[in-house]
């Protein structure tokens, strides 16, 4: 398997086995000292789908129950943001607001970080066409 860190996709290196091509997720020096404490410890997972140019973009965040107890997060609040182009807040923070795992929806810039800690936090990328 193909061991990638978290936070920046890094290549962390292979885990048995090793004809298996999935990919497993682990945390790299750099990012440990920017997210995480010690070794061992719980720390915020960050999943970033978003390209250099959609990270200007402002993203709707919402804390989700559902995936609260999600892998190493286990324990941990989980957030979920979707990152929207001009003129789509309505209709992507309608559809957040909708959904039935939603908790405290806010409009946070592009720049956002979740806290530090136990957690996970995963940033998409809004497609109004596919959610009309
Ligand atoms: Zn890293």
């Amino acid at each position: 398997m193909i061991r990638l860190c978290a936070w920046c996709k890094r290549l962390l290196g292979f885990k048995e086995p090793l004809d298996d091509v999935r990919t497993t997720h682990g945390i790299c020096e750099e990012c440990l000292k920017h997210w995480g404490k010690r070794k061992g410890e719980t720390y915020m997972i960050f999943q970033d789908d978003r390209t250099p140019e959609q990270k200007k973009w402002l993203i709707c965040m919402m804390t989700d129950n559902f995936m609260a107890r999600w892998g190493e997060a286990k324990g941990g609040p989980s957030y979920a943001g979707w990152a929207f182009s001009d003129g789509e807040q309505s209709r992507c923070e309608s559809w957040v607001r909708h959904r039935g795992d939603a908790k405290r929806v806010r409009i946070v810039l592009g720049s956002y970080r979740p806290p530090a800690g136990p957690g996970h936090c995963h940033i998409y990328v809004w497609d109004g066409k596919d959610r009309a």
